[in-house]
C-alpha cells in the first residue's frame, strides 16, 4: 500500500516522487540507530495522508470556529480519551504540532516571561526547549541548569540544593539523551520542598512509559509532555497530559489554541489516535520490551567490542557512546564514517566533553527503530561489530562492514505489504 501510494505521487510529480521513493530505500537499507526515530504503522502513516488535512478546526471538540466539524470532532475526542486511558490521566490536550509546540504552550502557561526557570542543560542531555539560549525558553525564561555528574548520573541531591538556593517557579525534569531511569517521585519531592510546580517531558520514554516499562511521570508531574513520534512510534507531533485541576487552573487549552497555535492537523489526530490504540495492545508491550532487551544486548556487545558508555550502562531504549578512548576519533567524524556504511546514529556530547558542540566526543544509539523492524538480541552483536570497525579500522573494514549491514537489513523490511 505504501509503495502503491509512492508510485501514484511519482506519477503525479515525478520531481518530488522520485525522492520519497529514494528515502524509502534509504530506510531500507540503513541501521537505523537514531534514538528519536521510528517506524511507524502504515495505518498512521495513511491517516495523515488522507482527507482529515483538507479540514480547517480551530477550537475544539464541540467548541469550534468553523462549520462541518462533526466528525473531526470525533476523531479528535477518540485521540483524547485513549491519550487519557493510555496514560492514565484525567486530561489531554493531543493538538501540538510537535514536542517543542507542546512545550512552548506549556512553559506559556505555567510561567510569565522571566519567571525563574530550573531544567537540565543542553549539554547534558536535556531539550532545546528547556531553557537553551538559542530558544524561546531561554530567551524569555530566567534559565538556569542541572546537569550530570561525572560517572553520567543525575546527582538529585545536587539537584535539591540548587533548586532549594534557586526558588525557581518551574522545575523541568526529562531528557534527550539519557540513558537511566529517571525518578519523577524525587523530583516532585524537590519541587515541592522549594514551593515549585514540576513539568515533564517524556518526549523519549513515552512508548517505555505507556508499556509500563519506565515509571510514569503522571502521578508525580504537575504536567507532562510528549513527542508522538519517538518510542511511542506515532506520527510526528505533540501531547498535553495533565490532571484536570491543573489543566483548568493554569488554562493548558488555551496557551495551546489560540495561545501558540493556529488550527489543529487533524489528519495527525487522527494517526495519533491509530497510535494510542496500537499502544493498548499487547503487542505494543512486546515490543517494548523488544527495545530493552536490545538496547542491553547492544550495549553489552560494544563494551566488549572495546567502546565506553556514559554512565558505563543504560536502562532505557538508548546509550551514549564516549569515543575518547579511540584517539582523534570525535563523534562528527564516527557519524560520518556510519553513514558510508549504511548505519545512522548522531553525535552527542559527553559530560565533560573536550570537543567542541558541532564536533563532540560521543554518539548516541537508540534501538527503537530497529526494533520495529524486527531485529533481536542475536543480531546486537554484528552490528556491535561492525560499530567498533568503523570506529577503529575503518579503512581496512569498510567494505565487509558495509556487505553485513546490507544483509542485516534485507532481512528486515519495511512497509513490504
Ligand atoms: C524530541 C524532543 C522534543 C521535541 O520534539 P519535536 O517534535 O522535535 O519538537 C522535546 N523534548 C524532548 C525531551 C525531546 O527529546
Amino acid at each position: 500500500m505504501i509503495k502503491e501510494v509512492m508510485d501514484y505521487i511519482e506519477k503525479a510529480d515525478p520531481e518530488v516522487g522520485r525522492e520519497i521513493w529514494k528515502e524509502y530505500e534509504r530506510q531500507q537499507q540503513n541501521i537505523e540507530l537514531i534514538a528519536s526515530e521510528n517506524i511507524i504503522s502504515a495505518a498512521s502513516m495513511l491517516a495523515m495522508g488522507s482527507v482529515l488535512t483538507n479540514k480547517y478546526a480551530e477550537g475544539y471538540p464541540g467548541k469550534r470556529y468553523y462549520g462541518g466539524c462533526s466528525v473531526v470532532d470525533r476523531i479528535e475526542s477518540i485521540a483524547i480519551e485513549r491519550a487519557k486511558k493510555l496514560f492514565h490521566c484525567e486530561y489531554a490536550n493531543v493538538q501540538p504540532h510537535s514536542g517543542a509546540q507542546a512545550n512552548m504552550a506549556v512553559m506559556m502557561a505555567l510561567c510569565s516571561p522571566g519567571d525563574k526557570v530550573l531544567g537540565m542543560s543542553l549539554d547534558a542531555g536535556g531539550h532545546l526547549t528547556h531553557g537553551s539560549s538559542v530558544n524561546f525558553s531561554g530567551r524569555y525564561f530566567s534559565v538556569s541548569s542541572y546537569g550530570i555528574n561525572e560517572a553520567g548520573f543525575l546527582d538529585y541531591d545536587e539537584i535539591e540544593e540548587t533548586a532549594l538556593r534557586l526558588r525557581p517557579k518551574l522545575i523541568i525534569a526529562g531528557a534527550s539523551a539519557y540513558p537511566r531511569i529517571i525518578d519523577f517521585r524525587r523530583f516532585r519531592e524537590i519541587a515541592d520542598r522549594c514551593g515549585a510546580i514540576l513539568w515533564v517531558d517524556m518526549a523519549h520514554i513515552a512508548g517505555l512509559v505507556a508499556a509500563g516499562l519506565h515509571p510514569s511521570p503522571i502521578p508525580y508531574a504537575h504536567v507532562t509532555t510528549t513527542t508522538t513520534h519517538k518510542t511511542l512510534r506515532g506520527p510526528r507531533g505533540g501531547l498535553i497530559l495533565s490532571d484536570k485541576e491543573t489543566a483548568e487552573r493554569f488554562q493548558l487549552d488555551k496557551n495551546l489554541f489560540p495561545g501558540s497555535q493556529g488550527g489543529p492537523l487533524e489528519h495527525v489526530i487522527a494517526a495519533k489516535a491509530i497510535c494510542f490504540g496500537e499502544a493498548m495492545k499487547p503487542e505494543f508491550s512486546d515490543y517494548q520490551r523488544q527495545i530493552l532487551k536490545n538496547t542491553r544486548a547492544l550495549a553489552e556487545a560494544l563494551m566488549l567490542q572495546g567502546f565506553r558508555l556514559v554512565s558505563g550502562g543504560t536502562e532505557n531504549h538508548l546509550m551514549l557512546l564516549d569515543l575518547t578512548n579511540l584517539p582523534g576519533l570525535s563523534g562528527k567524524d564516527f557519524q560520518n564514517r556510519c553513514d558510508e556504511v549504511h548505519i545512522t546514529l548522531n553525535r552527542n556530547a559527553i559530560p565533560n566533553d573536550p570537543r567542541p558542540h558541532f564536533i563532540t566526543s560521543g554518539v548516541r544509539i537508540g534501538t527503537a527503530a530497529i526494533s520495529s523492524r524486527g531485529f533481536t538480541e542475536a543480531e546486537m552483536e554484528p552490528i556491535a561489530e561492525c560499530l567498533w570497525k568503523t570506529a577503529a579500522d575503518f579503512e581496512k573494514s569498510k567494505e565487509e562492514v558495509l556487505q553485513t549491514i546490507l544483509s542485516l537489513s534485507a532481512a528486515h523490511p519495511i512497509y513490504e505489504g
